[in-house]
């Protein structure tokens, strides 16, 4: 049987293997400065979501900076040295990692800051969008710290139902925002990456890291200036509760009826393939 796009081991991967890149995503990033020149004039450079690391070795190689701390790669997990790339493990949420890679910014601001942080994917699509913008906003949170004026932003993100929001808020801090998809990143998934260039943060804006996102210890109600609507995300019930977009097994649903828990049948006698749909009760 031929392989598809979903294999593991694609074209990308073995290329990745070939060339001494940690992972298939190098050819991403390599893809995304062919179209977009954003190593162009680049020195300082901050990696965060950065393990196994594939994105810091194609920062160290090509981007012009000298030195141990040119490139600054940041991640939940550890990952083997690399030169001129100085590695701080830490939740890029959490204050603590966001002062120490400022504090390494200081007076000598970036030029790029990129992020290809991925959440642990749950197949709950909203959740999921929800982790992966929450890493995005943490990652624009520190970029708003490091960044140099003119500066550029990458970072993943997933083209959900929300994402013009999000391109939005982006809007507010970059003079030109748009989304794209390297060829290297497969067509099932809904990842692509905000390119963001021309760091302008409005009149008056001054990065508070006591400000959302870092922590969840603010108050809803406290804030104002550019951030001062944050909508509260709230999930219900757990994974194993049942999927209102699956049909279950008849079967199954019978059992659930006996103990009385499921709420509705729709026409069983109608339903193709000896399945019912549940609502939940
Ligand atoms: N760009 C990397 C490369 O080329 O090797 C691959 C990054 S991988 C797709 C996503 C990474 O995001 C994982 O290593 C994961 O540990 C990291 N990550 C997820 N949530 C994070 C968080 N809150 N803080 C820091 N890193 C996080």
């Amino acid at each position: 049987m031929g392989r598809t796009s979903k294999d593991k081991r694609d074209v990308y991967y073995r290329l990745a293997k070939e060339n001494g890149w940690r992972a298939r995503s190098a050819f991403k990033l390599l893809q995304l400065d062919e179209e977009f020149q954003l190593f162009q004039g680049v020195t300082r450079a901050v990696d965060l979501c950065a393990a196994p690391g594939s994105w810091s070795q194609v920062l160290s190689q090509k981007i012009g900076g000298q030195g141990s701390g040119h490139v600054v790669a940041v991640d939940l997990q550890a990952m083997a040295p690399l030169p001129g790339v100085l590695q701080i493990q830490g939740d890029i949420t959490q204050l603590s990692t966001a002062k120490e890679i400022i504090q390494h910014f200081e007076g000598c601001p970036a030029d790029l800051v990129v992020c290809d942080g991925a959440p642990d994917v749950t197949g709950l699509h909203d959740v999921d969008e929800y982790m992966q913008a929450q890493l995005l906003l943490a990652a624009l949170n520190i970029a708003t710290h490091v960044l140099k004026p003119g500066g550029c932003f990458v970072a993943k993100i997933f083209r959900g139902r929300d994402v013009t929001l999000i391109y939005s808020q982006l809007r507010v801090f970059f003079s030109s925002v748009l989304c794209a998809k390297p060829r290297s990143s497969r067509n099932s998934s809904i990842e692509a990456f905000a390119v963001c260039k021309g760091y302008d943060p409005p009149e008056g804006f001054l990065p508070d890291l006591t400000k959302p996102l870092l922590d969840h210890s603010y108050d809803f109600n406290q804030l104002d200036g550019p951030t001062r609507i944050i909508v509260p995300f709230v999930t219900c019930g757990d994974l194993s509760a049942y999927d209102s977009d699956r049909s279950y097994p008849l079967d199954e649903a019978c059992a659930l009826k006996k103990k009385g828990q499921l709420a509705k049948e729709i026409c069983p006698q109608d339903c193709p393939m000896s399945t019912v749909d549940l609502l939940p009760q």
